[in-house]
């Protein structure tokens, strides 16, 4: 560390700030904002500062770099972007009418994955409200072609929203100046950014920029994995901890449950709590890879049960488009993998549970090994054949016409992006302005080993590396998270729940954990009905869940059992396993490429009307059913001699959390025509059942928490 620095380090600790002091009658007026972000926050309905707002504006205003503990969910978007947009419009007011120094771009948002880049500059959007033509954002990250972004960048947006990878392309082909008069960075999500790898970029990037400019970084944690870019970026910043429990409520409005099951009853489960809307409102369910999202949204189409699924396979403007409906209330089920957040959480939970993995006997270990390779060797059900065309979505595969066209067409944005890197090495640039300051920054040297950068990179996965879903993206109003696969690290556990109980709101979490026990009894299951990969162990559920237990417990939280009486299922399980056989490796084959060739085809359209007719986009749907297998016309209904008395995972209306119920058998009461009534009013929607007359599902009540709201209803319905 440079003499600098150390320095600066010092006087950093000294400025620690307690955020969890604001003042409750605080208003944003009292920070002294631009009247026309003023207005602004008022058409969105912000009627105070958040805790991580109040204390960070007066700082950012001050002039001061500031280092936030923040997170998706505290405000930290409006925290960093409404100081960056007053700076500029104090500058632009300043300046003499049609003064050439007005054009000019004067802040820079980096981001890690192109997800949170849409959010920020939507969120950035809506606050420029008011603010006529005074100040523009735009957003470059993503694979967009260069001679549409060049255009762009070249009216010096106030405001560019990037990835670093993506700025630092374009400021090596010379499409942007980022030193005449350059004010604020902000890096957000730093702790992810330095889990994608993007370090290098932000160093390399730094050389571009001037001497002097505020720095705002906000990251999730502020351990050791930021703080090469605390030492890159800031000089003497402010410091706001702020603590989980103040920044965002998520942890006191969230129920967490757990049951543990075997791999096979995951599905059984789902199935069941989707189809009786014993899980209700919109909820994510979260699988650990792209295969499994289309194994479970073919299994839920046997039963007419609808679902939209996201992952970094698909193009950048149908996840885009995909978050922004589901968020609207279009799907009510988003099945999401969550393989790009989760590059540096796993090395780094790796190392934390090498301590464990020592304290297991190795005989466990050999079992578990046996295991795995007995499960590789599983059978499909399908003649051996076909198992060879297995198609996983990497490479070195004997790949049919159709496969073959996807790959290229994968292969193809790939190049793309390689042609991109090598054109902008070659025209790389160095930096002039001489230091003057004895506060500057450590101005790293234009970086010679830029080969390295992007080797690294393209070791990386062959997806869409700047993908993420589980951290950074603002989800509206989820009702439950369901990790049907556990989550592969305790720190990708607390991005996904943290998808649902935000804004104040109630949510639940409900995770599926297969232990080694039921590990066994799955593949035996799975042999009975034939393998097709539903054995499929992604990882070591007990560890993991161990952690996540212990950190939960040390955070106040409890992870509560959610018993399922799996007796009552089993008039469920000849149709899941009727639903299963259907499901197999060749027709999720099928499914995978089907959906991506619609989805390059509906990003070519979104991709043209994204800016100027949005509306234009409502007749996309993404969540069509994909059926290459064979759907059962009996399985959308439920007759009623199998309805079993299960309690209801979580409530319509997220709020309503607590209303935990059980399903009556038979009976007609009240409560059931308000249920039908509901039924019709959301036309079957996620669970299928709408329309018919005599739909078992209409026949259902739900009893227990929930019964005093039905009740009124009813009187409601009486009077009415
Ligand atoms: P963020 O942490 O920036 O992702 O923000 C989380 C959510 O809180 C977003 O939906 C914002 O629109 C919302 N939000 C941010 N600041 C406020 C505020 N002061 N009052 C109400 N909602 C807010």
């Amino acid at each position: 560390m440079s003499e600098e620095h150390s320095k600066s380090m010092t006087e950093t600790e000294a400025a620690e700030v307690t955020p969890n002091t604001v003042d409750d009658n605080l208003t944003f007026a009292d920070l002294g904002l631009d009247d026309r972000l003023l207005r602004g926050l008022a058409k969105l309905n912000f009627t105070k500062p958040t805790p991580v707002q109040a204390k960070s504006i007066p700082l950012a205003l001050a002039g001061k770099d500031i280092l936030a503990k923040a997170r998706t969910g505290s405000g930290k978007t409006a925290a960093f972007m409404l100081p960056l947009i007053h700076k500029i419009l104090a500058v632009k007011d300043a300046l003499p009418a049609n003064s050439p120094e007005a054009t000019a771009t004067r802040g820079l948002v980096l981001v890690p994955t192109v997800e949170l880049a849409g959010q920020v500059t939507a969120f950035t959007n809506n606050i420029l409200l008011f603010c006529g033509r005074a100040v523009s954002v735009l957003n470059i990250a993503g694979k967009q072609n260069d001679n549409i972004q060049q255009p762009l960048l070249a009216t010096q947006p106030d405001i560019i929203v990037s990835t670093p990878s993506r700025i630092l392309a374009q400021l090596k082909l010379n499409a942007v100046d980022l030193k005449t008069h350059f004010q604020t960075l902000v890096i957000d999500e730093a702790d992810l950014v330095c889990n994608y790898d993007y370090e290098e970029d932000v160093k390399e990037l730094l050389t571009f920029l001037p001497k002097i400019f505020q720095s705002f970084l906000m990251s999730a944690t502020l351990g050791d994995d930021v703080d090469s870019l605390k030492q890159l970026v800031l000089r003497s910043p402010a410091i706001l901890k702020m603590e989980d429990k103040t920044m965002d409520s998520t942890w006191d409005n969230l129920k967490q449950l757990y049951t543990i099951c075997s791999e096979t009853d995951k599905y059984l489960i789902l199935y069941v709590l989707l189809k009786l809307k014993l899980l209700k409102g919109k909820c994510i369910i979260f699988v650990n890879d792209i295969e499994r999202c289309y194994r479970l949204k073919l299994f839920l189409e046997q039963f007419s049960i609808p679902s939209v699924v996201l992952n970094s396979e698909l193009p950048l403007n149908s996840r885009v488009h995909i978050v922004e409906e589901f968020n609207k209330g279009v799907y009510d089920y988003m099945i999401a993998t969550d393989e790009g957040g989760l590059k540096g959480e796993k090395e780094e939970e790796l190392k934390a549970s090498v301590e464990e993995i020592e304290e297991n006997n190795e005989d466990e270990d050999e079992e578990d090994e046996e295991e795995a390779e007995e499960e590789a060797e599983e059978d499909d059900g399908i003649p051996e054949g076909d198992l060879e065309m297995e198609f996983d979505g990497s490479e070195g595969e004997d790949l049919d016409n159709d496969e073959d066209e996807m790959e290229a067409m994968m292969k193809a944005s790939d190049n793309e992006d390689e042609d991109d890197e090598a054109s902008a090495m070659a025209e790389m640039q160095g930096g002039d302005v001489t230091p003057t300051d004895s506060k500057k920054r450590k101005q790293p040297e234009p970086d010679t080993k830029t080969a390295p950068t992007k080797s690294k990179k393209k070791s990386g996965p062959k997806k869409d590396q700047e993908y993420g879903v589980s951290r950074g993206i603002d989800f509206v109003n989820v009702a439950a998270v369901v990790n049907f696969d556990f989550p592969p690290t305790a720190k990708s556990y607390t991005h996904r729940v943290g998808r649902t109980a935000r804004g104040g709101q109630m949510g639940t979490s409900l995770s599926f954990v297969v232990t080694a026990e039921e590990k066994e009894k799955s593949l035996k299951s799975s042999q009975i009905i034939g393998g097709g990969g539903w054995n499929q162990m992604q990882g070591d559920d007990e560890a993991v869940f161990n952690r996540v237990v212990k950190q939960q417990s040390a955070s106040g939280c409890t992870i509560n059992p959610y018993t399922i009486p799996m007796q009552q299922l089993a008039g469920f399980r000849y149709r899941m396993d009727d639903a299963m056989r259907a499901v197999t490796r060749m027709s999720i084959r099928e499914a995978r490429l089907k959906e991506l060739k619609a989805e390059m085809l509906n990003s070519e359209k979104l991709r043209a009307h994204f800016e100027d007719k949005p509306k234009d986009l409502e007749y996309l749907r993404h969540d069509k059913t994909l059926h290459p297998t064979r759907v059962q016309a009996h399985m959308k209904h439920v007759p009623d001699y199998m309805m079993p008395k299960v309690q209801a995972v979580s409530s319509e209306k997220i709020g309503e959390a607590e209303g935990l119920g059980h399903i009556n058998f038979k009976k007609k009461t009240q409560n059931s025509v308000r249920v039908s009534r509901q039924n019709k009013r959301h036309g079957g929607g996620g669970g299928g059942s709408g329309g018919k007359k005599n739909d078992p599902l209409k026949k259902f009540s739900f009893g227990g928490g929930g019964r005093n709201k039905d009740r009124k209803g009813g009187k409601r319905q009486k009077t009415a």
